[in-house]
């Protein structure tokens, strides 16, 4: 099947990995042959999975469909219970995913790991939320008649997830909606699938009734996704990728009407005031910027710090990216492993250098080095000109560009001066600035002298080219739930 350099374990823990499609409860082979799944720290193929074909899509539609009815008659309590089991599956068997993760994706070991119990714990916490789910009784305010609202599960959905954090961006959307008693049809990355395909196994494993959940791997994204689209019985589309895509879907859901929710691109600001812990704000920029080699919706796109404080905080940042691990994921000590693939380090090259270009001074990385693999050095660009691409482009690659501001309107404005409003991080200690600046920045998530704000406990998600709709929190449930309307005559 596959030439590689995978070890025994590793070539044991992928083939442990189902590699077919899950429809009905079967695991079957898809009419479209095989795709190859890539180790982006070689190149090399590691499995082939099973490509789905139109029909593969309209079977798994079929599937959730005819589960629906039932589904949605399931006692909350049942459909909890499956994902606390999950849940507890996921966690036992997480370093095994893990390194599953990192041998399609790449990250280290330890940071597939952290997204493996982050993605578990939205199967736990909606395991909570599956009994939380009520109406209201109300009298009118006139008398008389009486409004008793219900809600119900929004049927069959379609659920797109990308290859950035494999696990996690499928939990958010699988949970709420076994929680809420919907049926539907999950589309991996196709550069990502065997860490979904693991998950499914997970759920069937823990009672998950054949049907609910369907995943269909696919070559080509939108094959598979655009008769399903344009199929009268999906009721709701849940993306996770570019903005770009994310438009053309919406685009092809309008004729459907479809309930849409998407979590689309970012492009986040992180500001450093002149009062900040520069340490701290050192540490959370690491995190912002860092946390799965930047290649996060999530991750800091560029770093604003006010002048007095922007060479210290630049030298602090470049000495520590500077001293970073770069390797294989699965070899201890690496701290950053490679991007995604050709395409991505091509794009991260070109921004660095069109910024050192405009007259950007690199302060540590700036090269993609030689041999096998997807790698670019982490990297600190000080002094970035205000109209260098990467300032208004999404990097999703291990770069920080460090700008200085003047005042904290200039830092607003800067901050603001994007399509994009997903999250931006603020660093300072004083109370009535932070809340100021919080206020004032238009976006979904703000990290408050933090550089990390996923949390399943929090409503994540967008406004503005970064989308709409909310993952986690109480409100995750909502994106999966109709409301229903009863007025009742009593006299
Ligand atoms: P992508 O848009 O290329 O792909 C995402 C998913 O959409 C994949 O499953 C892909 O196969 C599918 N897809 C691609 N083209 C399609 C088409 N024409 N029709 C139907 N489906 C299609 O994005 P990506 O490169 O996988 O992921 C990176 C992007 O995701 C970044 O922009 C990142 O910011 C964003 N992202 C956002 C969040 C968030 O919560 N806001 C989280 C993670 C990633």
């Amino acid at each position: 099947m596959s030439t590689t350099t995978l070890s025994p374990h590793e070539r044991a823990t992928v083939d442990a990995a189902p590699h077919q499609l899950l429809i009905g409860g079967r695991w079957v082979d898809g009419g479209g042959g095989t795709l190859a799944v890539e180790d982006p720290s070689t190149g090399e193929t590691i499995a082939e999975v099973a490509d789905a074909s139109p029909d593969d899509a309209r079977a798994a539609l079929d599937a959730a469909v005819a589960a629906g009815a039932d589904w949605a008659r399931t006692p909350p309590r049942e459909r909890g219970e499956i994902l606390r089991a999950s849940f507890e599956s996921v966690v036992a068997r997480a370093d095994e995913l893990a390194l599953l993760m990192t041998l399609e994706m790449g990250k280290p070991v330890s940071e597939s790991k952290s997204e493996i119990l982050y993605a578990a714990e939205f199967l736990r916490w909606f395991s909570e939320e599956a009994v939380r789910i009520d109406g209201r009784y109300a009298v009118n305010p006139s008398g008389g008649s009486r409004l008793l609202t219900m809600r119900q599960p929004v049927g069959p959905c379609l659920l797109i997830t990308p290859w950035n954090f494999p696990l996690a961006m499928g939990t958010r959307k699988i949970g709420p909606a076994i929680a809420a008693g919907a049926t539907m049809v999950v589309k991996p990355a196709k550069q990502t699938p065997l860490s979904m395909l693991a998950l499914g196994k997970i759920l069937q494993e823990n009672g998950l009734p054949d049907g609910v959940l369907n995943i269909i791997t696919a070559e080509s994204a939108a094959d598979v996704s655009g008769p399903l689209i344009a199929d009268p019985r999906l009721r709701k589309l849940s993306f996770t990728g570019s903005t770009e895509v994310g438009r053309a879907l919406m685009r092809q859901a309008s004729d459907g009407l479809l309930r849409l929710s998407m979590e689309l691109g970012g492009n986040a600001p992180f500001l450093v005031f002149e009062d900040a812990d520069l340490d701290a704000a050192v540490e959370g920029a690491i995190v912002a910027k860092m946390r799965n080699g930047g290649e996060a919706c999530t991750a800091a796109n560029r770093f604003h710090v006010a002048a007095p404080v922007a060479d210290a905080f630049a030298e602090k940042l470049a000495a520590r990216l500077g001293a970073m691990k770069l390797g294989r994921g699965t070899e201890g000590g690496v701290e950053l492993g490679p991007l995604i693939d050709a395409t991505q380090r091509n794009k991260v090259a070109e921004l660095v250098d069109d910024a050192v270009d405009r007259g950007a001074r690199t302060l540590t990385g700036g090269h993609a080095p030689d041999g096998p693999g997807y790698f670019y050095e982490a990297t600190v660009l000080a002094g970035v000109p205000s109209d260098s691409r990467l300032l208004s482009e999404e990097i999703f690659g291990p770069v920080a560009p460090v700008s200085s501001f003047e005042t904290e309107e200039e830092a607003i404005q800067a901050a603001n001066a994007t399509e994009f409003g997903l999250v931006a991080y603020v660093y300072t200690r004083d109370i009535t600035r932070a809340l100021r600046v919080s206020e004032a920045l238009e976006t979904g998530m703000i990290g408050l002298n933090q550089g990390l704000v996923s949390n399943p406990a929090a409503p994540f998600g967008g406004v503005k080219q970064s989308g709409f709709g909310r993952e986690g929190g109480p409100e995750g449930i909502d994106e999966y739930l109709e409301t229903k309307y009863v007025a009742i005559k009593l006299d």
